[in-house]
């Protein structure tokens, strides 16, 4: 068995542009002298002319589209750009709107607990609870429950909106 020894050559990368850029071997009269004496040269010549030869017979074979499909394709693709384009300040419009009326909704609710005279009678009936055993634990947990769950509401109702107005310019 016979080890052919690999060689490179500095000329390699110029054979393989003529033979890639269609100039081979019509417009490459000094690169034919130097394959002719240049065994590597030689081998690449082969190989690249035939992946060339693919490559143009796979380019004439490739189904092109007719040119109305593609100027069809072309115009439905521009408006949709367009409509995302106009959509995207009218989105953040709404996202600002949103939590507007999300934080205006909870300040009316705090204003409406404390003005309802409702109200007063449950922090009686808390109250007088708390004088009873109940102890000051569960008396504070039903004081400040209500406020509580309002500010978790809004956190949970405010977080998503944030993050969907922060991530919606991408
Ligand atoms: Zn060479």
């Amino acid at each position: 068995m016979t080890r052919r020894l690999i060689m490179d050559c500095g000329r390699e990368a110029d054979v393989l542009e003529a033979v890639a850029f269609g100039r081979w071997p019509d417009h490459a009269a000094e690169l034919v002298a130097h394959v002719a004496a240049c065994a590597a040269c030689a081998d690449l010549v082969v190989v690249a002319g035939a992946l060339q030869n693919d490559r143009e017979a796979a380019c004439r074979e490739a189904p092109v589209p007719a040119a109305e499909m593609v100027w069809w394709r072309a115009t439905i693709r521009a408006r949709a750009d367009a409509a995302r384009t106009a959509s995207r300040p009218i989105t953040v419009a709404q996202g600002v709107a949103g939590a507007c009326a999300v934080g205006l909704t909870c300040g009316l609710a705090s204003i409406a607990w404390r003005s309802v005279p409702w109200a007063d009678r449950f922090g009686e009936l808390a109250t007088r609870l708390a004088t009873r055993r109940v102890d000051l634990a569960s008396t504070l947990a039903m004081e400040h429950a209500l406020p509580l769950v309002l500010v978790l509401a809004a956190c949970l109702v405010l977080a998503p909106l944030a993050l969907y107005i922060t991530l919606a310019d991408d």
